[in-house]
């Protein structure tokens, strides 16, 4: 919380609540009365929030862990929003950041600078909660589906986050899949993404969060306990290895071999 003192960005070392994991949001704004009103709105509806004040604190707290969206106001002292998100766009790590740009800049050509910097969506001072929320959950929709609480239906094996129970149906009935709670999330971010390769660090960073100390192994560990979890329903080939590139889940049983 910031009141009259300077905001410093305030986070919980832990997203995760009884397992489930917290989708984080880095809030970039320096006028503290609109951070704490958007801050107070998100987290009544269930989202964790990070506050920064300046390019800088939003810089360090990304360095610390990569929030799994950003709120980023375009006119901040020292480097600007669209400085910042242009960076963002221009590093490995944080290329695939969902970033909404917050301005009071209302100009058809400063939003085509925003969507050009790379943002994935622009809102214009003043906006309402309700439509800020929307946005944000249609970037997070495209962009980090497994972000959202939807079930994922592929091909009679179905993840359903709100109930964590994941089941696989086919001519002879509906079968339970017992997983462990790393299995159930890394099985969440494959299936939110079917046929994308995800590498060893894109899984860490997904599903155990950034900035964990895990070694890249571990992921194999869980991909094989995931395999041994889903073999009992015969679906243990639908995630397969890339080699030399990182594992994907592939919607067909009976994958065709890709060249
Ligand atoms: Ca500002």
């Amino acid at each position: 919380m910031c009141g009259i003192t300077p905001c410093r960005p305030s986070r919980t070392r832990s997203n995760e609540i009884q397992g489930l994991r917290v989708t984080r949001v880095l809030v970039v704004e320096d006028e503290p009365a609109i951070a704490e009103l958007v801050a107070m709105n998100l987290r009544h509806a269930g989202y964790e929030v990070a506050l920064a004040a300046t390019a800088d604190e939003a810089q360090a707290d990304i360095d610390r862990e990569l929030p799994d969206l950003v709120l980023l106001d375009w006119m901040l002292p020292g480097s600007s929003g669209l400085q910042l998100a242009q960076r963002w766009r221009s590093q490995t790590r944080t290329r695939e950041l969902p970033v909404i740009m917050l301005t009071a800049r209302h100009a058809e050509v400063d939003k085509v600078a925003g969507l050009d910097a790379g943002a994935d969506d622009y809102l214009t001072k003043p906006f309402s909660p309700q439509e800020l929320l929307a946005r944000m959950r249609a970037v997070l929709r495209r962009r980090l589906p497994e972000a959202l609480e939807a079930a994922l239906e592929s091909d009679g094996l179905k993840l359903d986050p709100a109930t964590r129970r994941v089941t696989y149906t086919d001519a002879a009935g509906t079968t339970e899949l017992r997983l462990g709670p790393t299995e159930f999330r890394l099985l969440h971010v494959l299936m939110a993404h079917p046929e994308r390769v995800h590498s060893r660090a894109q899984l860490l960073d997904r599903v155990w969060g950034d900035h964990v100390f895990i070694e890249d192994r571990t992921v194999d560990v869980h991909v094989k306990r995931l395999r041994e979890a889903l073999q009992p329903a015969g679906l243990a080939l639908r995630l397969e290895t890339v080699r030399g590139a990182g594992y994907r889940f592939v919607p067909l049983p009976q994958a065709p071999s890709r060249s």
